[in-house]
């Protein structure tokens, strides 16, 4: 990147799992960065990390979902750290039932944070990548945006993300802002772990189950994705935009 843009990056559920693995990543790349999450003191663990290692780093809690939240947020790591020109749309729940089971709690709850959250999120730091005329933008979708059963919640936001990131890359592409999604399959996280616990399955044998339909015969780790959202930030990828990548060790259909 060159440096007449800020290198300053937020990270949303930065406090583990994909999301952590992104913001250790980003910072080793040169990026001061912003790590958001629900728990303060999480994200601060997650910044201090990064500080021990020689990087700069900033801790914030919010709630994604929170129009206020998200404002002051996104102020306070421009503040703090500088105008932020990448934006990585991570923080996520699942709340899985078949659809007779499922309660409009379960809808709301994970169409606010993939949805509603990355939409407040992006709105909230794209003045900064328009004042810059240069930004990145990477949501994170699922292979559950495909169909999942169990999924109707967490599927139709993984869909709405792909439809969401082709739409700002229409508007933002004359500002020097692309936006592109990354769409993983089984990653080892937390969350992949508690739906092991719902399946009432090890993890470890989870694991191994999956493995066995994936193509390259392994689960994905955090730093798999990692590695792609280093790559959608850096200059180089500047002519990809409305994108979606599908990180699964495998084709998808
Ligand atoms: P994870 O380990 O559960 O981490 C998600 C993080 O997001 C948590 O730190 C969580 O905070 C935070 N978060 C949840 N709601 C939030 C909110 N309203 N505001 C701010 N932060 C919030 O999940 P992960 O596996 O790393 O997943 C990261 C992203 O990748 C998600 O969007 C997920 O849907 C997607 N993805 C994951 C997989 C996979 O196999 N793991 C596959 C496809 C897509 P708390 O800990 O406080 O709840």
């Amino acid at each position: 990147m060159s440096e007449s843009h800020s290198r300053v990056a937020i990270v949303t559920g930065a406090a583990r799992g994909i999301g952590a693995a992104i913001a250790k990543r980003l910072s080793s790349d040169g990026f001061a960065v912003g790590l958001l999450d629900l728990d303060e003191s999480a994200c601060a663990a997650g910044a201090e990390a990064i500080t021990a290692a020689g990087g700069r780093a900033v801790g914030v809690g919010l709630d994604v979902s929170d129009a206020a939240g998200v404002e002051a947020a996104v102020d306070r790591v421009a503040a703090e750290l500088g105008a932020p020109t990448v934006l990585v749309n991570n923080a996520g729940i699942t709340r899985d039932n078949m659809l007779f089971k499922m309660t409009e709690q379960d809808w709301d709850s994970v169409l606010g944070v993939h949805l509603r959250g990355s939409f407040l999120m992006s709105r909230a730091a794209q003045k900064h990548m328009i004042d810059q005329k240069w930004g990145r933008i990477v949501n994170l979708s699922s292979t559950s945006a495909l169909g999942n059963r169990g999924q109707a919640n967490y599927s139709a936001a993984k869909a709405g993300m792909q439809g969401f990131t082709k739409t700002l890359a229409i508007e933002l592409g004359k500002f020097g802002v692309t936006v592109n999604a990354i769409a993983p399959g089984f990653i080892v996280t937390d969350m992949t772990a508690a739906t092991a616990e719902r399946v009432g399955m090890g993890f470890e044998d989870f694991q191994k189950a999956a493995a066995e339909q994936i193509p390259v015969r392994r689960v994905g780790r955090p730093e798999d994705i990692a590695n792609l959202a280093s790559f959608l930030v850096s200059e180089d990828s500047s002519f990809i935009s409305g994108q979606v990548v599908y990180v699964a060790g495998g084709p998808t259909d």
